[in-house]
Parts: C-alpha cells; structure tokens; sequence
C-alpha cells in the first residue's frame, strides 16, 4: 500500500482563503478588523524566521498586525508590563509573545500574564484546564491543525485506537485530549515507554511528536493507519519529520510529509484563533 499524503500546504491555503472572507465580514458588519500582536525577545533566529511567518501570514488575510521586538536584554516586568498595555489594546483581539523566552524571563509567568481572552497561542492554564474538562477554549495551534486536518480528510475517530508520542504542554498532551474529546481510545508514549514497536502497532492514528529524525519507521506502522508526523528536525540542511516517510509511507493509508504537513498549519490556526478571538468581542 502507498499512503495518500494529506496536504497541509493546500489545506492551508483553503483554510486561509475562508479566514480572508470572514476578516472581510467582520470588517464589513462589525467595523473593525481583527488584530494579533507577537512579542519577540530577544534575536534568536528561528524565533525571527517564526515571528516574520506570522507577521507576513496575518497581513495576508486582511488582519492587523503589531510585532513588538525587545532586546534580549528587557526586564521580566517591561515584558509584563508590554502584554498588559496588550491586554487592554482595543485594536489587539490575538496576544503572541514567542517561545522560548530568555532565561531570566519567567515564561510560566509571560503566559499567565496574556489575557485567557486573548490567549491564541491556547497555552494559558485557564484554557488549558477548559480544554482538559471540554469546554469552549482557544486550541493550542499545532494540535489544533492536527484535528482540522483529520475532520477535512474524513478520518473517523470514534472508538479508535490513538496513539501519540511525546507528552510536551504544546503538542502531545493537548493533541491527547482533542483525540479522547472524538472518542478515540487514546495511549501517550513517552521515552520511558517500554517496548514503543508494539504499542504504535496497535495505532489506528499515530501522532508522532518527539523530535528525533526518522524514529518512527515503517515496522513500528499498522498497516493501513493514518500517520500524522508533527516533527521538525533539519538533517544536512534539509528538513525530515520524526517519522521515517519512505517506510512509514508503505503501510500508512493516509501520511503528512514534512515539510509540507503540519507545519503549515500551525500559523493558519493562528488565525483562525485570532478571528474566533475578534469575533468574541
Ligand atoms: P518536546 O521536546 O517538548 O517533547 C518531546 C517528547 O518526546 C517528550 O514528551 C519526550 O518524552 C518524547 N520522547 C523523547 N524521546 C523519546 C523516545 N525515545 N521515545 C518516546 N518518546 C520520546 O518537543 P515538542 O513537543 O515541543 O516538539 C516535538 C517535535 O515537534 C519537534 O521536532 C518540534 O520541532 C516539532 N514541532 C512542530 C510544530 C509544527 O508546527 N509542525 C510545532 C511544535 C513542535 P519525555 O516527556 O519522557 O521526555
């Protein structure tokens, strides 16, 4: 069998094509257009390449943009002080403020300080918990594409056995959770998980999220399963997901690529909260 490949780039592109025309009808009905600002500390350059992504993709679709750039060097309270000025900013409805911080910078403390209102990144303990207890809350993006990716190829959940690898607050366990909100039988891995092989074997839908360059390969895949690789690692310059495509690709029905698959879009989910947000007030 050879995989279909779900891809997250037209995906992304549709996606984006429908967040313009509600930007356009808020505009439009409301009068106002919906805004995000992304904090960036410091000059890392991922963190830069992520941040101009962002800036570029909300422009895009109609929406306001504000990128705040502060010197690596800026105080925990000017950066607390910066989201409140955020928190109370009409124009703003999307607070960004990139990770990771600077060391000095308590990062727990940055993300309690954003408004949950306004909190599109969906890392807030207060959406975090709705999330936990299926509530109405902002997504965390990367899972959040995961799920729309799913929903648009069809992928049926209910009483499927999920599983997903790596347990980080960003991907893993919020991924978890949405999966078990569809009725999925959901397993977490981790490293401390004995004998991996046998439990991703049993995945009708492998969500893999580790970090490592081809570490899920193709006899650790049940024929047939959907296999959605959120892994990002550059080997020799080029980018491969966490997930060894040549192999994994013969027995999945349905695989993303990276580049290519959820990479995309995380960003579009942005906006997309970033509108929900808008749409709110
Ligand atoms: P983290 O480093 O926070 O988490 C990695 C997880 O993998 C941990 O839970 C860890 O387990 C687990 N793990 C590590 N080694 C093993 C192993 N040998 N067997 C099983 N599990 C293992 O990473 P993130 O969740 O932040 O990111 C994961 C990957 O996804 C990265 O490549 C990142 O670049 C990419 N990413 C891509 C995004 C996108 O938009 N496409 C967005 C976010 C991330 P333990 O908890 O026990 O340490």
């Amino acid at each position: 069998m050879t995989a279909t490949l779900i891809d997250g780039k037209a995906l992304s592109k549709e996606l984006r094509k429908e967040i313009t025309a509600d930007v356009e009808r808020l505009k439009t009905e409301k009068g106002f257009t919906p805004g995000l600002a992304v904090v960036l500390v410091g000059e890392d350059p991922a963190s830069q390449t992520y941040v101009r992504n962002k800036e570029r993709s909300c422009k895009r679709v109609g929406m306001y943009s504000e990128v705040h750039r502060l010197p690596a060097e800026t105080s925990e309270e000017e950066l607390l002080n910066l989201v409140d000025r955020l928190n109370n900013d009409e124009k703003i409805h999307g607070i960004l403020v990139q990770l990771p911080v600077p060391k000095h910078i308590n990062e727990e403390k940055v993300i309690e300080a954003i408004s949950p209102a306004k909190d599109v990144d969906g890392f807030h303990p207060i959406n975090t918990g709705r999330l936990f207890i299926g509530e109405d809350s902002f997504l965390p993006c990367t899972p959040y594409g995961i799920m729309e990716m799913l929903a648009r190829h069809g992928v049926e959940l209910k009483g499927k056995n999920a599983v997903v690898v790596g347990r980080s607050n960003i991907v893993g366990k919020p991924v978890a959770m949405l999966l078990l909100r569809e009725h999925a039988t959901v397993t977490i891995c981790h490293s401390r998980t004995q004998d991996l092989g046998a439990v991703t074997r049993q995945a009708d839908v492998l969500v893999v999220g580790v970090g490592r360059p081809n570490f899920i390969t193709g006899d650790m895949v049940k024929p047939g399963a959907v296999v959605i690789d959120v892994g990002i690692n550059r080997v020799d310059g080029k980018l491969v997901g966490d997930v060894e495509f040549d192999t994994a690709k013969e027995k999945a029905s349905l695989i993303t690529p990276v580049p290519g698959g959820v990479g995309p879009m995380t960003i579009t989910m942005l906006l997309r909260n970033t509108l929900l947000a808008a749409e709110k007030c």
